[in-house]
């Protein structure tokens, strides 16, 4: 048999790294379906929707069978009669429903309980007629979770054994999140963008990703052999053997560049003529502590504390949240933690919370904006963050901020929590500085009066990118005018610089943007003081501060500021690195 012909895939590249091995295609396997709890009011819901989805599904069974029959005659029409019969039985319906009214549990959860019982019945049925009717009752379930589900297709993943790649049309960033396995070796999807939060998920994990393939899906199946290039955003597939022997390779040159920084961990981000500035690291989830120390951080610039509420039955409590925070802040410690609070929204969402979708979520009910519609979820937090800020050095910051109304709203539940905390007696850290992300045009076009109010600034490039372009952030169609070197996002970076500088106040950055060298040098030249970032791009970020002059950078980022485009503004940088601070580019960026 010939070998399949070798295919490149272009994506956008989302996390670095070289990956190899069999693809695991998600969409073809079966549902795994969360858990998620229901009120008692809406068991009624519930049982009418997994109701709908049955009728639903027999019409589909119907027109195909009709379909099929008229193709190629009853005999094979007959092939779905057993399909018919799992729709028809009263005994799993019946089970279905009385567990739902039980257990205060989804349809789709509940429905995909009972049909993996019946599944392994099936499967252990003596009769091989019957045994051989497993696939038909496996595949008219998943029809019917998919009639049940309008996403979050989850599978059993943890349970994976082998190394794999995983193949997605799309993931959602909870979905990543669940996907915490050391035998899944990259991620790859049709859709997103390269600072969608599957792309900073699957960073955080560690794992090369490429998102944004367009049709990917289309061309691997399973157990394809695949190379994934995260940095290039190129996906291999059945590569010839002399592509393999090129990649691997170049995976044993990049496990070497790895650590070739190692040495400047515990130096400051100064440059040579002795400006500074701090090098943080943003945190998504604890197991990146470890290497968040490994590698010198001052602290920690943006905790992301939304993956604490997602693939859970329930929101998280007050003492779970006081105790993940306290650890966190005591890992951390001397060293500052920025917690943000919840920035609930955008590209995701809270399986516990029945919240109907936004048309646009991005500019729906996100971040500070649902907090304040819920303050019981928002208090709960704050209490927690606050009991944590006497274990360590912790400071708050909101997120999506747009204006001062929505500050000033958000500081009177504060400081409504904090004074129930002193009535009970429970310590927390008075002087816990209160800080706001820049990450809406208006707030950054109002940042002079925001600086007034607020202890702290950091700019949100992911989101204020795609806000001030007009470029959702994880749509892979619009990838290509998604450019953080645009002269407009950098004249807005300057101007909350401006701002924030003209007030005394402290101004981070922990978007994407601050983890690029071409970028981060123009960022240094227009005053940034604080870079936050992922604990990988940490140690190559400082050397380059290290390697430059404060004034080499300004006079670039005066002469960026005065060009039309965002492609020659990187052009210009790129070559001013090259000439400044060779060595901290990978030797294939160097020419
Ligand atoms: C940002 O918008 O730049 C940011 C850091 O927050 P997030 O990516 O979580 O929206
Ligand atoms: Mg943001």
């Amino acid at each position: 048999m010939n070998n399949p012909e070798e295919i490149v895939l272009k994506g956008v590249p989302a996390a670095p790294g070289i990956a190899m091995g069999a693809a695991f295609i998600l969409d073809k396997q079966e549902f795994i379906v969360p858990p998620r709890a229901i009120m008692e009011n809406e068991v009624p819901i519930e049982i009418a929707r997994f109701e709908e989805a049955l009728i639903k599904t027999r019409e589909e069974i119907s027109s195909i069978q009709k379909k099929i029959g008229v193709d190629l005659g009853d005999q094979h029409e007959r092939i779905f009669d057993a399909h018919l019969l799992v729709l028809e039985d009263r005994t799993l319906i019946e089970e279905v429903i009385k567990r739902i009214k039980k257990e205060k549990l989804s349809a789709e959860y509940v429905f995909s309980k009972v049909l993996q019982k019946y599944v392994k019945v099936f499967s252990n049925i003596e009769d091989e007629y019957l045994r051989e009717r497993t696939s038909d009752v496996n595949d008219i379930g998943r029809r019917i979770l998919k009639n049940l589900m309008d996403e979050s297709k989850l599978h059993e993943l943890e349970n994976i054994t082998e190394q794999l790649i995983i193949v997605a049309h799309d993931l959602s960033p909870s979905d990543t999140a669940s996907m915490y396995n050391k035998n899944i070796i990259a991620f790859i999807t049709d859709i997103g963008g390269r600072t969608s939060h599957t792309a900073i998920m699957a960073k955080s994990l560690g794992v090369p990703a490429v998102v944004g393939l367009k049709d990917a899906t289309l061309h691997i199946f399973n157990q394809d052999y695949i190379i994934v290039d995260g940095r290039m955003g190129l996906v291999i597939v059945h590569p010839t053997q002399e592509t393999r022997d090129l990649y691997v390779k170049e995976k044993g040159r990049i496990i070497a560049l790895q650590d070739r920084f190692d040495d400047i961990k515990d130096l400051p981000a100064e440059t040579t003529d002795g400006h500074r500035v701090s090098i943080m690291a943003n945190l998504e989830i604890p197991e990146e502590i470890p290497m968040i120390l490994k590698r010198g951080a001052q602290g920690i610039g943006l905790y992301r504390t939304e993956y604490f509420y997602m693939n859970r039955v329930d929101l998280p409590s007050e003492e779970e949240q006081f105790e993940a925070y306290k650890l966190v802040a005591e890992a951390i410690a001397p060293n500052v933690v920025t917690i943000r609070s919840l920035d609930l929204g955008g590209d995701k969402f809270i399986s516990s919370l029945q919240i109907p979708r936004d048309m646009s979520p991005f500019l729906g009910c996100r971040a500070i904006r649902f907090c304040l519609a819920r303050p019981d979820i928002f208090k709960t937090q704050l209490r927690a963050i606050l009991r944590a800020s006497a274990h360590g050095k912790i400071q708050l910051m909101y997120p999506m901020i747009s204006g001062v109304g929505e500050l000033q709203q958000a500081n009177i539940i504060l400081e409504e929590v904090k004074s129930s905390l002193r009535k009970e007696g429970i310590p927390f850290d008075e002087d816990i500085p209160v800080g706001i992300m820049v990450e809406v045009p208006s707030a950054a076009l109002m940042a002079d009066v925001l600086a007034k109010q607020s202890g702290f600034f950091s700019i949100g490039t992911n989101d204020l990118i795609q806000y001030t372009l007009a470029v959702d952030r994880g749509n892979e169609k619009t990838a290509h005018l998604y450019e953080p070197a645009h002269p407009a996002i950098l004249r807005l970076i300057k101007s909350i610089i401006e701002a924030g500088h003209k007030e005394k106040i402290h101004v981070g950055l922990c978007g994407e943007m601050s983890s690029e060298p071409v970028l981060a040098l123009l960022l240094l030249g227009l005053g940034l003081d604080e870079f936050s970032m992922s604990p990988m791009n940490m140690l190559q970020i400082k050397k380059l501060i290290r390697s430059v002059s404060f004034k080499d950078a300004q006079e670039l980022a005066h002469k960026a500021l005065s060009l039309s485009t965002g492609e020659e503004v990187e052009d210009l940088s790129m070559s001013r690195l090259r000439e400044l601070a060779p060595h901290v580019l990978a030797s294939d960026e160097n020419h």
